[in-house]
């Protein structure tokens, strides 16, 4: 019980720290010296971690999330295995098509 108390309602995390902007309101390009990816391994443990826990998942922070080429793969996972989850993206559009 007290584990579950301790457990966040809220995860924001992001897969890379890529983005193609350069909004004057964001930090991004002062924050931001080594670009790279999230290990597969890290997203496993956070899916695994989460699991069937009703919380708020924010897959993005200081980037464009789409610009990770398996950025869809990966929130249908989400949607799969944290199904109780509510899911907030935001993205500057860039990357989106209308099948995407
Ligand atoms: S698109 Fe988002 S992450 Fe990129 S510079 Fe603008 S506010 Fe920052």
């Amino acid at each position: 019980m007290e584990e579950e108390m301790d457990f966040p309602k809220v995860i924001e995390f992001q897969t890379h720290n890529l983005c193609n902007a350069n909004c004057i309101i964001c930090p991004y390009r002062e924050i931001h010296d080594i670009k790279g990816f999230m290990h597969a391994d890290l997203f496993e443990r956070i899916l695994t971690e989460v699991g069937d826990r009703k919380i708020l998942l924010i897959p993005y922070l200081n980037n464009e999330p789409f610009l990770d080429p398996s950025y869809c793969e990966k929130l249908k996972m989400i949607q799969e295995r944290c199904s109780n989850c509510k899911i907030e993206v935001s993205t500057n559009l860039s990357h989106l098509d209308e099948k995407t």
